[in-house]
């Protein structure tokens, strides 16, 4: 009889949202009337920018005509969409990547949980704690994770970092060298930042034992502050140690039309062998190129008017991120991220669990906030708000929480 790979019964994962879902149900059951205001789950809210729309129905129009229609991507990307990349993203910035290192892909989830198969399923792997959980499921799939320990909260075979107060939220090289290291920044849930000097040396770290840096950068449009890489590729020798994802969903509102790239440079070899070699055998094995019409879309999002357009949808969500910040610390709480970050890392007030505080805020505020014990053991006590509510509802929400704190 087949038998199942029972790593996957190892997950613990889902739980968070489900049951966030799950108690917001039975509180609408019984509160018809009441309006819930949700700045939980990290789902933006503002519609495509003009120029991305305009692109989209070009290339629509074209897959209508034989002599315009096209039909199975390049792997790894259109060169119009490849070539708008490195020139934006990394030229502009003095960071010396190549078209042929960027696997574009339908976003950065998916590049966040398959990058790991690319290397051993002995490799031992080091997360931030709280984390994005993608990061962690993905091996636990691969069977990295050794077993649950359930009154720690934790995978007995994974390195955590603590990210905590007391470390500004940023993580610090971990006593046992770990052979993969995900490292995200802008940070998914703590809204924190590694500045350059920080990425340095986890660069030059990972350099000299040998390690492989996964860095996500999915919320890299959000950094204001000078002293943060947008790119781990403005590192010295980075190219050499580190992996990089980026996401088409925060910037320009590509949740739902989907786009992303990795880059893996061809400088980056373990094992005598080629990671770019190997991502691009895995790219094409498992994937079939992103969709013409969406990578003209995102070829707009690099077009003058589309940086200007994209530039004040981030705007907008940042000033929802500065409200929330601002006002709930005016308030007396303890707030962090935000700056750099479209998350806003809360401080539960009276010694609440993360949990209790959720609760809390369900049933006084109608406010729905994500608990940062779903990220993490360090997470607890904490809990995250997100900033891509519509302007309204964000101040609806944080002055409904003031209200019933004060
Ligand atoms: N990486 C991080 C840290 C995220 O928070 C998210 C989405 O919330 C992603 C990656 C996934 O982005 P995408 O929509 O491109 O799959």
């Amino acid at each position: 009889m087949v038998r199942i790979n029972k790593n996957f019964q190892k997950l613990q994962g889902s739980y968070l949202f489900s049951t966030i879902a799950k108690k917001v149900n039975e509180y609408s059951g019984k509160n018809p009337d009441k309006k819930i205001i949700r700045l939980g789950i990290g789902d933006v809210t503002l519609p495509l920018p003009p120029s991305v729309i305009k692109a989209l129905h070009t290339a629509v129009d074209e897959m209508s005509e034989p002599q315009s229609f096209r039909g199975y991507a390049p792997d790894r990307g259109y060169g119009f969409l490849r070539e708008a990349i490195i020139e934006n993203d990394f030229r502009k910035r003095g960071c010396e990547i190549e078209a042929d290192e960027v696997f574009v892909s339908d976003g950065a989830k998916c590049d966040c949980g398959n990058i790991q198969e690319i290397f051993d399923t002995g490799s031992t792997v080091a997360v931030c704690d709280p984390v994005y959980p993608v990061y962690v499921d993905s091996n636990i799939m691969a069977g990295r994770g050794g077993e649950f320990l359930k009154e720690e909260d934790r995978y007995s075979d994974i390195i955590y970092m603590p990210c905590t107060a007391e470390n500004d939220f940023s993580p610090e090289l971990p006593d046992k060298v770990p052979d993969l290291i995900y490292l995200c920044s802008p940070n998914n849930p703590t809204g924190s930042v590694i500045k350059r000097q920080d990425l340095q040396r986890w660069v030059d770290y990972a350099n000299e034992k040998g390690s492989v840096i996964i860095f996500d950068a999915a919320y890299e449009a959000y950094i204001r502050s000078d002293d943060v890489p947008h790119s781990i590729y403005e590192c010295k020798d980075a190219s050499k140690c580190a992996i990089e994802l980026h996401s088409f969903s925060k910037n320009a509102g590509f949740t739902g039309l989907r786009l992303g790239y990795a880059v893996v440079p061809k400088a980056l070899i373990r094992d005598g062998v080629s990671l770019n070699d190997l991502w691009a055998r895995r790219h094409s094995t498992k994937y079939n190129g992103a969709p013409y019409i969406v990578q003209r879309a995102g070829e707009a999002v690099y077009s003058a008017e589309g940086q200007k357009e994209i530039r004040s949808l981030v705007d907008y969500y940042m000033e929802n991120a500065a409200y929330i910040k601002d006002n709930l610390s005016k308030a007396g709480f303890s707030v962090s991220g935000g700056t750099d970050a479209p998350y806003i890392w809360l401080k539960t007030p009276d010694d609440m669990t993360s949990w209790e505080f959720f609760d809390h805020l369900l049933l006084t505020a109608g406010v729905v906030g994500t608990p940062g014990s779903g990220f993490g053991p360090h997470g607890e006590g904490y809990f995250r708000l997100t900033a891509f509510g519509s302007r309204e509802n964000t101040k609806e929400a944080v002055d409904r929480i003031v209200k019933v704190q004060g």
